[in-house]
C-alpha cells in the first residue's frame, strides 16, 4: 500500500517520547512504516526497543535532527526537558526547537509520509505539515478529562469570581462537578483576557485546535463522559489508541523504557517477590518534577509512620544525601527498596505485590497505574497533573490525594508528614481501600479489553489507519 508512512515526533522529554515509541511501535505492528524524529542525545531513548521490535519483525526508522543548544544559550547536550537547568531557558528550549524547522522539511522532502504525528509543544510542526499537504494530528499526551477542564477554564474564566486563591470555584459546563483553586492553576489556565496571551502560549493553543485530529494515550471506556465532550461538543475529531504502554509484552520493554534502570529488574523482582499480595507501596514522581530536600524528607517520615512497605524511587541529581532524615536507611532496611535514578516502572506496577502507587498524577503514569489497576495516592506537582488528580480521585474514585495544592515545578513545602501517612494508610488499610482496590481491578480489566483485537482503541487505531488511507488517496 502506498498511504503507509507515518512520522512521529515527540517533545524531548521522557513522559512524550516514551508513549511516542509505543505509538509508533503499534503502528508498525498494524504493517505501516513508522519514523520517529528526534535530536542525536535522544536516540537512546528509543535506539534498544528499535532493536528488539526489529527481532520480532517491526521495523521502527530513526531520523535525528540536530538541536542547536548551545547556539541558544543552553548548556551543551542540553536536548531534553528534564536537562534544562533552570526554568528561566525553557524560552531558549522552545526556540531551539523551531530551529528545526527547516531540516525537518527537509525530512518531509525526502520522505513524504502520509502522516505526521507531532506534539503539541511543537506547534511549528504544524505548518511544515500544510506545506507538504501531509495531515498533521496532534499529540498533547494528556487525558481527554485534562483537555475538557483546560478548555473550560479558558473558556468561562471561572478562577476570576474567586476572592482569594484558596477559595474554590466550579469548572462550569463539564458532566461532573469538579473544583479547583486558583493554585492549582498554571499561569497559561490563568490568562484572563485573550490579548494579554503571550505569542508563543497562542501558538501552543491553535495549534491544537487545528489540523486533521488528536490522538489520546486514553481508552473511551475510562472517561466516556469526557472523550464524548471534547469530541461532540468541543468538536473535534479524536481517536483513542490507549493505554499505549500495554503495547509492550517483553519484560525487557517493560524495564527499559526511556532510560536504562537503575537497579537490576532480577533483583527488583526478587524484592517483591518476596512480599505479600498488595502490600508495597510504590512511590514515583516521573522524570521531570523536583522535590526539595526539605520536602524530601518529610516524605520519607510520612512513609514511615505510615508503617507500609515501599519501593520509593528517587530521581535525585543532587550528589549530598541531605534528604534523609537521621537513620532513615538503616530503620526502613527491611521494609522498604530505594532506588536511585530510573526504576523499572512498568515491571513493578504490574506486581501483585504492588498494594497503592504515590504519584505525581503525570499522564503516563496514572495510566500504568490505571492499566495495572493499582490504586493511588496522588501528590501532583504542575503541568495539567492537578486536573488528573480530579479525573483519579473524583470520577474514577481509585484514590485518594496528600492535599497538594500549589502548582509549582518545583514541590518545596506544604505537604506534611501526618498527611502523607494519612493519604498512604486510607488506601492500603481503611474500610474504604477495598473499593479503591475493586475499582482499580475494574479499569485495569477494561484497559486490557480496550487493546485486545476488537476492543474499542484497537479499533481506534484502525479508524485512524483508514482515515489517513482515505485522505493520502483523495489528496493525491
Ligand atoms: N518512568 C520510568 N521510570 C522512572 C520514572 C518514570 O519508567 O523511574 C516512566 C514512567 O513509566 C512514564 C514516564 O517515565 O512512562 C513519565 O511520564 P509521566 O507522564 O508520568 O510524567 P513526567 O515525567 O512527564 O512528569
Amino acid at each position: 500500500m502506498s498511504h503507509r508512512h507515518f512520522f512521529f515526533f515527540p517533545l524531548m522529554a521522557h513522559g512524550h517520547m516514551i508513549p511516542t515509541l509505543d505509538m509508533a511501535k503499534l503502528v508498525a505492528s498494524r504493517g505501516v512504516k513508522a519514523t520517529i524524529i528526534t535530536t542525536p542525545l535522544n536516540e537512546s531513548v528509543f535506539s534498544n526497543s528499535i532493536q528488539r521490535s526489529k527481532q520480532v519483525g517491526i521495523e521502527i526508522d530513526i531520523r535525528l535532527i540536530k538541536f542547536q543548544a548551545v547556539e541558544n544559550g543552553l548548556p551543551e547536550g542540553c536536548e531534553r526537558l528534564d536537562l534544562i537547568p533552570s526554568d528561566d531557558l525553557l524560552n531558549n528550549f522552545s526556540t531551539a526547537t523551531t530551529m528545526m524547522q527547516e531540516p525537518f522539511e527537509q525530512l518531509l522532502q525526502e520522505c513524504r509520509p502520509n502522516c505526521l504525528v507531532s506534539d503539541m509543544f511543537l506547534p511549528w510542526t504544524a505548518d511544515s505539515a500544510d506545506k507538504f499537504n501531509i495531515p498533521r494530528l496532534v499529540f498533547h499526551g494528556t487525558s481527554y478529562f485534562a483537555l475538557c477542564v483546560a478548555d473550560s477554564i479558558r473558556h468561562y474564566t471561572p478562577f476570576k469570581n474567586v476572592s482569594s486563591d484558596s477559595e474554590t470555584f466550579a469548572v462550569p459546563n463539564l458532566p461532573n462537578q469538579i473544583k479547583l483553586t486558583r493554585t492549582q492553576l498554571s499561569p497559561f489556565d490563568r490568562i484572563e483576557e485573550e490579548e494579554s496571551m503571550s505569542p508563543v502560549i497562542k501558538a501552543l493553543r491553535d495549534s491544537g485546535l487545528k489540523g486533521h485530529g488528536i490522538v489520546f494515550n486514553s481508552f473511551y471506556e475510562l472517561e466516556p463522559d469526557y472523550a464524548e465532550h471534547y469530541t461532540k461538543v468541543l468538536g473535534r475529531k479524536t481517536w483513542a489508541i490507549g493505554p499505549l504502554s500495554l503495547c509492550n509484552r517483553d519484560s525487557d520493554d517493560k524495564a527499559e523504557r526511556g532510560k536504562k534502570s537503575s537497579i537490576d529488574k532480577h533483583e527488583c523482582m526478587k524484592w517483591l517477590d518476596s512480599k505479600k499480595s498488595s502490600s508495597v507501596v510504590y512511590i514515583c514522581f516521573g522524570s521531570v518534577a523536583i522535590f526539595t530536600a526539605t520536602q524530601m524528607r518529610e516524605l520519607a517520615m510520612g512513609i514511615e509512620a505510615s508503617g507500609q512497605e515501599f519501593i520509593w524511587v528517587v530521581r535525585i541529581e543532587l550528589d549530598n544525601e541531605d534528604w534523609l532524615p537521621e537513620g532513615f536507611e538503616e530503620r526502613i532496611k527491611e521494609k522498604g527498596l530505594i532506588i536511585r535514578g530510573w526504576a523499572p516502572q512498568l515491571l513493578i506496577l504490574d506486581h501483585k505485590a504492588v498494594g497503592a502507587f504515590v504519584t505525581h498524577c503525570g499522564w503516563n503514569s496514572t495510566l500504568e497505574g490505571i492499566s495495572a489497576g493499582v490504586p493511588v495516592v496522588t501528590w501532583p506537582v504542575f503541568g495539567e497533573q492537578f486536573f488528573n488528580e480530579k479525573l483519579v480521585t473524583e470520577v474514577l474514585r481509585t484514590g485518594v490525594g496528600v492535599g497538594s495544592v500549589q502548582w509549582k515545578r518545583i514541590a518545596s513545602e506544604g505537604v506534611k508528614r501526618e498527611a502523607i501517612s494519612k493519604a498512604i494508610k486510607q488506601v492500603m488499610e481503611s474500610e474504604e481501600a477495598e473499593g479503591f482496590r475493586n475499582r482499580a481491578e475494574e479499569y485495569k480489566e477494561m484497559a486490557r479489553q480496550a487493546v485486545e483485537e476488537g476492543g474499542s482503541s484497537y479499533s481506534g487505531l484502525t479508524s485512524l489507519l483508514q482515515d489517513i488511507s482515505t485522505y493520502s488517496s483523495t489528496s493525491n
